[in-house]
């Protein structure tokens, strides 16, 4: 183990130890070998080159397709204190000539290019004449041309190896199948490398897919409200009008959500998806088109108000939550109408013979999937080819175990009935006969003298909707081409309608209710802690917007979240707090740990028997500092406990520190001019420009709130 690595991944990112395969991957370049990495997205694959880069000599140099992306990352090393800088089409002449001649001083880590750039003549030979790192090729699936991101100029990255034979490469990416690995193998010359292929399992993203029974938008708004409420996310609709409307919607009931599709102006776009970045608790409803070079770690639900065409498609929409690792929800909702409509979508694309049976094979099986009744994520993780042995406890169908039914009877007679009205009907025309309903169209064919004709009306409707659903879904019936809805009995039905076949279905829960409640991103049953974790976000926000960039970038969540946890009460504490590294303990544990003290001062002026002890070493006649000393805690320790008894009664503020009237009465002052019932100590601090430590301005709040 190359202590080096760990060293910088413990100091400059904050972090203890590495996660999986990171640490051989980074010792395999250290090395000077290359490297191909697969692993989901979340994974960390980021830092398997950018240590290695920073413990080598010279630059790495990171290719990477999507500019927004290579700005965002940048960004955030050079929180970090890592000396990062980008090339791309954003960069006027000076300022690319700038790049170029840190890079030639070595005045550079990581150095990120977009692939046209890379491959020109003029940075070839800027990089000949530079100490290269190694290269990274990010979005390594970009090489195939079977893919969906296929770039002609990743093809030419060969080029890398045969000019550069001496520098390691590392190709990374989140796209798993088997095909794709290999082209990327092959094209970029890598047989050599060594692979890491991680699991494809996203275990902290909750899989649940409601049956729909009515509106889904209010279900939406019921999941959002209980489990993500101020939480960011991201609702996918089908077509642009109800990304419109849904969008609309929510925001009538008072949550902050944008539209996001194709046919915006990309101005509008733009505005929508920097407010997503930058702000706190956004929702984007978009169309599929969003996403794509989307790095927001902190995405804390994915939902779906219509099915994917693919578990392909649901894979990749969904892994857009919970990038950071901490608990989030894929929520779907479906229903029969998406089952219908995406059957004919289907049946009436232009495409050729061969692709329209990959397509319905994969509708087919997402179908599958929404039907499930065993875990979902092995159901997902089976289909990429990974098996999961135990059921995960994480999804829809294990929390809450899908009831199933005997349907046989129910079915025969739903396939009866489309057999003697002639395969001519919709799913609730269908259900009028079934129900004997008295509708004049019905009687009009004449099909209330059918036999089945009223011998369904043991069932509701949205039962026998159900029923239908679950039919299409198994393909045992099919809806139309000509866009009527009309059911149509398949061939797998007859063994059903003969008797031969126990059907089997599920059991759809009667509330539209999805099947866990009220589950949080951390734990907030402590509402003192869920303060704490708002005074926390708020302050990261503050600072995020004074340097111009995401809150996410200051912090992540799960950072946040420990420090609700540890609390931390001093910088050698928050140092430890995972995901503080030198630079940032530097620039920002000042802020947080006021906010952290001013919150445990509110909230436990107990720890009553230890505030008495230092109280009694102060009556005794000690001084703080002796306190601290003797009791082996931080002088600031100390004062928060005075400022306990300050406020409780027990000594005077005179007795703790001395100040001259004048510079009470100016810290009163601005105590009551920031005030914004929050207590916060920093906005008095900076209103008296730091003339008094913290622990000064704590105990003159502690008098005055014991006045
Ligand atoms: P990917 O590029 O594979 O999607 P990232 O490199 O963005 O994943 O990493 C995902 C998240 O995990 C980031 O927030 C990153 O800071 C965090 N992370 C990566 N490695 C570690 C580690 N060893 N310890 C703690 N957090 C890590
Ligand atoms: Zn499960």
């Amino acid at each position: 183990m190359d202590d080096k690595a760990l060293e910088v991944l413990n100091t400059v990112f904050g972090y203890s130890e590495f996660r999986g395969a990171q640490s051989t991957i980074i010792q395999q370049l250290i090395a000077g070998k290359d490297a191909v990495v697969l692993m989901p997205t979340g994974g960390g694959k980021s830092l398997c080159y950018q240590i290695p880069a920073i413990v080598r000599d010279g630059c790495g140099i990171v290719i990477s397709p999507l500019i927004a992306l290579m700005q965002d990352q940048v960004g955030a090393l050079q929180q970090l204190g890592v000396k990062a800088a980008y090339l791309n089409s954003t960069l006027d002449a000076s300022e690319a000539a700038d790049v170029e001649n840190r890079l030639l001083a070595g005045q550079l880590d990581l150095l990120y290019v977009a692939p046209e750039r890379m491959m020109t003549p003029t940075f070839l030979g800027l990089l000949e004449q530079a100490d290269i790192a190694l290269f990274a090729i990010d979005e390594a699936h970009c090489v195939s041309q079977w893919g969906h991101d296929f770039r002609p100029e990743y093809i030419q990255l060969s080029i890398l190896h045969e000019r550069f034979p001496q520098i390691p490469r590392i190709a990374l990416t989140a796209t798993a199948d088997e095909p794709t690995r290999n082209e990327i193998i092959s094209r970029l010359d890598l047989s050599q490398a060594g692979r890491f292929i991680a699991s494809f399992d996203r275990p902290n993203i909750c899989y649940r897919i409601a049956q729909s029974t009515g509106n889904a938008r209010e279900a939406l708004l019921r999941f959002i409200l209980n489990d993500h409420e101020n939480e960011a996310g991201i609702v996918y609709c089908l077509s642009r009008n109800k990304v419109e409307q849904t969008a609309e919607w929510l925001n009538s009931k008072g949550l902050t959500a944008l539209p996001y599709h194709a046919g915006l102006p990309a101005k509008t776009r733009q505005k929508h998806q920097q407010r997503f970045l930058m702000e706190d608790g956004v929702i984007i409803v978009a169309t599929i088109a969003f996403g794509m070079g989307i790095d927001k770690p902190d995405v804390r639900f994915v939902a779906h108000l219509n099915m994917p065409k693919s578990i392909e498609a649901y894979y990749q929409e969904t892994g857009r939550a919970g990038r950071d690792g901490l608990p989030s929800d894929a929520w779907m909702m479906y229903g029969l109408q998406d089952v219908i409509k995406l059957r004919q979508m289907m049946d009436s694309s232009e495409a050729d013979e061969q692709h329209k049976r990959v397509e319905q094979h994969k509708l087919q099986s997402m179908l599958g999937f929404c039907e499930l009744t065993t875990c979902r994520r092995q159901g997902l993780l089976r289909y990429f080819g990974e098996q999961l042995d135990q059921p995960c406890g994480n999804c829809d169908t294990c929390l809450t175990p899908v009831e199933t039914w005997d349907a046989t009877v129910a079915a025969q007679k739903a396939l009866s009935a489309v057999h003697r009205t002639g395969q001519r009907f919709g799913v609730n025309y269908l259900i009028d006969v079934l129900r004997g309903s008295e509708n004049e169209r019905l009687k009009y064919f004449g099909h209330d003298k059918l036999s089945v004709y009223g011998i369904g009306d043991d069932l509701d409707k949205q039962q026998w909707r159900s029923i239908f659903r679950q039919l299409i879904a198994h393909d045992l019936l099919s809806v139309d081409i000509e866009g009527h809805g009309n059911l149509r009995l398949t061939e797998a039905c007859r063994p059903v309608l003969r008797g031969e076949q126990t059907l089997m279905l599920r059991k759809d829960s009667k509330q539209v209710k999805a099947a866990r409640k009220g589950r949080k991103t951390f734990d907030t049953s402590k509402a003192k802690d869920s303060q704490l974790w708002e005074a926390l976000r708020s302050c990261r926000k503050q600072l995020a917007d004074q340097n111009n960039v995401p809150p996410y970038v200051i912090f992540h969540d799960a950072t946040l979240a420990e420090m609700v946890e540890r609390q931390p009460q001093n910088r050698e504490q928050f140092s430890r707090v995972s995901g503080v590294g030198d630079s940032k303990l530097e620039k920002y544990a000042d802020d947080f740990l006021a906010v952290i003290l001013s919150h445990i001062e509110q909230t436990s002026p107990g720890k009553p028997d230890t505030a008495a002890e230092s109280l009694r070493l102060f009556k005794s006649g000690m001084d703080i500092e002796a306190i601290a000393a003797q009791r082996n805690i931080k002088p600031s320790t100390v004062y928060s406990h005075m400022a306990t008894c300050i406020e409780q009664g027990e000594i005077d503020l005179n007795e703790v520190v001395r100040l001259k009237d004048q510079e009470l009465a100016a810290i009163q002052e601005a105590i009551l001019a920031t005030d914004d019932g929050h207590h916060k100590l920093k906005p008095v601090y900076e209103a008296l420009d730091g003339m008094f430590e913290y622990e000064v301005l704590r105990c003159v709040q502690a008098a005055m709130s014991a006045a």
